[in-house]
């Protein structure tokens, strides 16, 4: 397993995590080996806003040994009084359910307590005014709530409400389909949700990404609004590549399922590359880098996605991608301007006359 740290926390994250939407429908003792085995393969985060509540006291017997080298995600906000999940910004029922995930899980400690679910404005003004948002608070003054985590759809409202407090983790729904104006969760332009990535990387927020295949859609020709399957290996690599992503949640519901997962870490490049999405890319997102590396290999060694993912982070005023950036091996001033990876690229990026205006900008910067 290949592990990513949060800046902000220091916390060493799996870059896969695991999601708790259907491990609940699992009989309880095929459910508990299969959480022991994403343990034992090196997946040390889990996300808890769980389809249903049999996941708490799931989650408490197989993990109640090993509490203390994973990570659980809290949802503030979520709801299982009537036994499946619900959302609620009520203050009485989000302290209710906390106390008793809390119980069930065997635990007296959140790693990553959220504000959850904000996809209107006012939502995160209700969450306010009823105190939920001074209760968590609270209870990271305790010690019971380690770090600050925010679940949403909407780039708009990730960006208030990242303005108006500190956050540590966000958990955004990452998937080429969102990305490209497709689907129930596709919020936000190309623009919009290229800024929260670049926000987070900038801000050293990390982003737990739910949703990887678009609820299963893109894995499916038949149902994928592209008319097209990706594999999982695509689109987890897809959801890895963006800035700021630490760590990628899918769901699973048994030990083939985790073992499918764990295979991620051993897929040969050529299994990873999702740069078919190309011909699916709207005009706003044609001629935008998506730091895929399709188009190496670099006759003289560039990595291009590297070099672009930096300078996009130095324009929004990363001083830490500058700093990267300047101490690579080989960057934009190495460019020979062969245009191999103009005509390889996918996303009809101009990427020889991007490397000079790359060398421009970094130059200007020394
Ligand atoms: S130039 Fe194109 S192929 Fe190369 S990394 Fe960027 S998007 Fe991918
Ligand atoms: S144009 Fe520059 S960056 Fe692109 S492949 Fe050639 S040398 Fe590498």
């Amino acid at each position: 397993m290949r592990y990513r740290i949060n800046q902000r926390t220091q916390d060493k994250i799996s870059e896969i995590g695991l999601g708790s939407a259907y491990m609940p429908g699992t009989p309880l003792p095929e459910a508990i080996v299969a959480l022991r085995r994403a343990y034992e393969g090196g997946i040390n985060y889990y996300d808890l806003a769980a389809g249903d509540g049999k996941a708490f006291p799931m989650y408490g017997e197989a993990f109640a040994d090993v509490r203390k080298n994973i990570l659980y995600q809290i949802h503030f906000g979520a709801d299982y009084s009537k036994g499946t999940y619900g959302w609620s910004l009520n203050l009485e029922t989000i302290k209710q359910s906390v106390d008793r995930q809390l119980k069930e899980l065997r635990t007296d400690y959140i790693d990553y307590g959220f504000i959850h679910c904000q996809d209107e404005f006012s939502d995160w003004e209700t969450y306010q005014k009823n105190g939920v948002y001074d209760y968590i608070l609270r209870l990271k003054e305790q010690g019971v709530v380690r770090h600050l985590g925010l679940s949403s759809h909407t780039p708009a409202v990730i960006q208030r409400i990242m303005d108006d407090v500190d956050i540590d983790m966000l958990m955004f729904s990452i998937n080429p389909a969102y990305d490209y104006g497709q689907g129930e969760y596709a919020n936000g332009s190309v623009d919009e949700r290229t800024s929260i990535y670049h926000r987070c990387e900038a801000e050293g927020v990390g982003i737990s990404v739910m949703k990887p295949f678009s609820g299963g859609q893109l894995l499916d020709a038949a149902q994928s609004p592209f008319g097209k399957a990706l594999s999982q290996y695509q689109c987890i690599r897809y959801a890895l590549d963006k800035p700021g992503v630490l760590t990628v949640l899918p769901g699973a519901q048994s030990v083939r399922e985790i073992e499918e997962l764990l295979a991620y870490e051993d897929q040969a490049e050529e299994a990873l590359d999702y740069s078919v999405i190309g011909s699916f890319a709207p005009p706003a997102a044609n001629g935008k880098c998506v730091y895929c590396n399709h188009c190496k290999p670099c006759p003289v060694g560039i990595d291009i996605g590297l070099v672009n993912k930096y300078y996009d982070l130095a324009q929004v005023g990363d001083v830490l991608a500058v700093k990267h950036y300047k101490t690579l091996e080989k960057n934009a001033s190495d460019c020979i301007q062969c245009g191999h990876c103009d005509s390889r690229c996918p996303f009809s990026v101009r990427q020889s006359e991007r490397m000079l205006e790359i060398k421009d900008y970094m130059d200007s910067l020394k």
